[in-house]
C-alpha cells in the first residue's frame, strides 16, 4: 500500500530524472554507483557514501528501496507487541538522502542486466492497482545488492497462509492489530479463558518476541484490560532443535530457557511443525497446538527471484556467493552486502544473517569501492563476531560477549547486557546520524518515555 509519502516519492522519481539528464549534460559523467536495499547495511553504506564521494562530486550515488522509509529490523518484534512506536524510530529515505548527500529511487529491484549494466525497477502502483510510476531502468558502473533476506518456511504445509513473518514493519503491524483484538475478544468473552499464540523458530527472534509479548499483557493490564495478565496469555515457543537459540553457546541458551519458563512460556523444543491451519500447528508426532495467531520465524533465505539472478552465481538458500571482498564471483563491479551475501570465512564458515555482520559489511564495502575508484587493491572482508545478545524485554537481557576472543564463552546478563544490546543500535543510529544527532535522539527518546504510553495503542 502506498502512503502519502510514498506518493510524493513517485512525484519525485520524475523530476529527479529530469534534473540527472541537466546534471549529465552541464557535467563530466560521475561513476554512478547504485545500492538496492536500505537496511541495516545499504543505508548505511549509501549514507557514507553520500557523505564523501556524493558530497564531494566524485560519485553520483543513488539508494533503490522499495518502501519509503527505513526503520531497522532488529525492532521489529517490538513494533509487533507495541513497545515500540515505528513512526517515531522510522527514517524517511528521502530526507535522508537530502542531508546525506545521495539519491533516493522508490521502487522494488526486479532484474538485473549485467551486459548493459542496468537494473530494472517493477512498476508502482497505489492501493487501488492504478499505476503511478511504470517500470524503469537506472544505469550503474557499480552495483550493491543488500535487499536482506525473508522468513523461510521450508515449503511447511499451510504456512504462507496461516502465519504472519516478521520481515517487514507491515507484519509487524498485522501482527500487533490482531493481538490486540484477540486481546479485547478476551476481555469481552468471559467465555474464553487465555489468547493462544504460537511461534515457530526459537531463534532470536522468537525468544524475544514471546518475552515482549509478556511485557505488552502487563502493560495492557495498566491500560483498561484490568482482568488481563501473565497466566491469560498462552505462548507455545516450538524449536525443532534439540535447545533454543541454537546458535548461542549452550550456557546462554540455558539461561533464556530458564528465564522463558519463569514467565509462563511453553518452550517445546525437539518438535517439528509439519502443518499449520486456522486453528493451529500439527507437530510431526501428530500433535495439535491450538493456536489464534501463529508466527513463523524459523529460519531465513534470500528472495526467490534472486535464485540466478543476471547468471550470477546463488546458494541453496538463494544467496549471492561472494568473494572476501564482498564483490560476486561473477561480476567485480557488482557488490553484496548484508543477510543476502552467502561469504565464507577462513575456517570455512559462513557469515551469519545479523545486524552486526551487514554493518561491518557495509564498512568494507565502502573502503573497497573507494578502493577501486582509485585502482587500489580490493581488501577481504573478516568477519568480527562480538557476541551475540538477546533481550527478554525488560524482564532480562542474556548473552555472550567478544565471541572471536573469548570463543562466545564470556557470558553477560542484566543490565550490561541490555546496555551492550541497544549499543548495536546505537552504533546503526551513529553511522546515519553522526554522534551529535544520535545523542539528540536519545534524548528525545527519554523525553518521549514521560510524554507518551510505554505502549504504543492505536
Ligand atoms: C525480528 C528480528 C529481530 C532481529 N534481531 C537481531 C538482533 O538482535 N541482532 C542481530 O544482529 N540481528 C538481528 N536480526 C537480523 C537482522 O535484522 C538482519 O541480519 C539485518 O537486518 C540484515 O541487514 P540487511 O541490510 O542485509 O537487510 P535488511 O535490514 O533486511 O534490509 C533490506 C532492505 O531491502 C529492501 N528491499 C527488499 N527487497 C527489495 C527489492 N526487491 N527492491 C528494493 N528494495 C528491497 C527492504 O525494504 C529493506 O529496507 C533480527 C531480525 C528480525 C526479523
Amino acid at each position: 500500500m502506498l502512503d502519502y509519502l510514498q506518493l510524493a516519492d513517485c512525484y519525485a522519481i520524475e523530476s529527479l530524472s529530469v534534473f540527472k539528464n541537466h546534471i549529465n549534460r552541464e557535467e563530466a559523467i560521475l561513476t554512478r554507483i547504485i545500492v538496492v536495499g536500505g537496511g541495516a547495511g545499504g543505508l548505511e553504506l549509501a549514507t557514507k557514501l553520500g557523505r564523501t564521494l556524493g558530497r564531494k562530486r566524485r560519485a553520483e550515488v543513488t539508494l533503490v528501496d522499495r518502501r519509503a522509509s527505513h526503520l531497522w529490523k532488529p525492532l521489529l518484534h517490538e513494533v509487533a507487541t507495541g513497545s515500540l512506536d515505528a513512526g517515531v524510530d522510522a527514517i524517511s529515505y528521502r530526507a535522508h538522502a537530502k542531508n546525506h548527500s545521495f539519491d533516493f529511487q522508490m521502487g522494488s529491484l526486479q532484474d538485473i542486466d549485467r551486459d548493459n549494466k542496468t537494473i530494472t525497477l517493477a512498476a508502482l502502483y497505489d492501493k487501488h492497482n492504478e499505476l503511478l510510476v511504470p517500470a524503469r531502468s537506472l544505469e550503474y558502473d557499480i552495483l550493491v545488492l543488500a535487499i536482506g533476506s525473508t522468513s523461510n518456511d521450508f515449503n511447511t504445509q499451510g504456512v504462507r497462509d496461516n502465519c504472519i513473518f516478521l520481515d517487514s514493519p507491515e507484519q509487524a503491524h498485522r501482527f500487533r492489530s490482531e493481538m490486540n483484538n484477540q486481546f479485547m475478544k478476551l476481555h469481552a468473552n468471559k467465555d474464553q479463558k487465555t489468547v493462544d499464540i504460537a511461534i515457530v523458530g526459537a531463534g532470536a527472534t522468537g525468544v524475544e518476541l514471546s518475552a515482549e509479548l509478556h511485557n505488552a499483557v502487563q502493560e495492557l493490564h495498566n491500560y483498561g484490560f484490568g482482568d488481563l495478565d501473565s497466566s491469560r496469555l498462552n505462548i507455545n515457543l516450538v524449536e525443532a532443535g534439540e535447545r533454543i537459540l541454537p546458535a548461542l553457546p549452550p550456557r546462554i541458551s540455558q539461561a533464556a530457557h530458564n528465564e522463558l519458563t519463569k514467565l509462563g512460556v511453553n518452550v517445546r523444543t525437539a518438535t517439528m511443525v509439519t502443518k499449520a491451519d486456522e486453528t493451529g500447528l500439527t507437530t510431526k508426532d501428530g500433535e495439535h497446538i491450538p493456536a489464534q495467531i501463529m508466527v513463523w520465524a524459523a529460519g531465513i533465505k534470500a528472495p526467490d527471484f534472486m535464485k540466478d539472478i543476471a547468471g550470477l552465481e546463488t546458494n541453496r538458500i538463494n544467496q549471492l556467493v561472494v568473494k572476501p571482498t564482498l564483490q560476486t564471483t561473477r561480476d567485480d563491479n557488482i557488490y553484496v552486502i548484508g543477510d543476502l551475501a552467502s561469504c565464507v570465512q577462513e575456517d570455512g564458515s559462513f557469515v551469519p544473517p545479523r545486524a552486526q555482520a551487514a554493518h561491518q559489511m557495509a564498512s568494507r564495502c565502502f573502503s573497497n569501492i573507494v578502493a577501486k575508484l582509485s585502482d587500489r587493491e580490493q581488501k577481504p572482508y573478516i568477519y568480527s563476531d562480538h557476541g551475540s545478545l538477546v533481550s527478554l524485554s525488560r524482564f532480562s537481557t542474556v548473552g555472550s560477549l567478544m565471541g572471536n576472543l573469548s570463543k562466545g564463552s564470556m557470558m553477560v546478563e542484566g543490565r550490561i547486557a541490555r546496555m551492550v544490546y541497544i549499543s548495536l543500535y546505537r552504533m546503526h543510529q551513529m553511522a546515519l546520524h553522526g554522534m551529535f544527532k544520535t545523542g539528540l535522539i536519545m534524548l528525545v527518546g527519554r523525553i518521549n518515555r514521560v510524554l507518551r504510553p510505554s505502549l504504543k495503542l492505536h
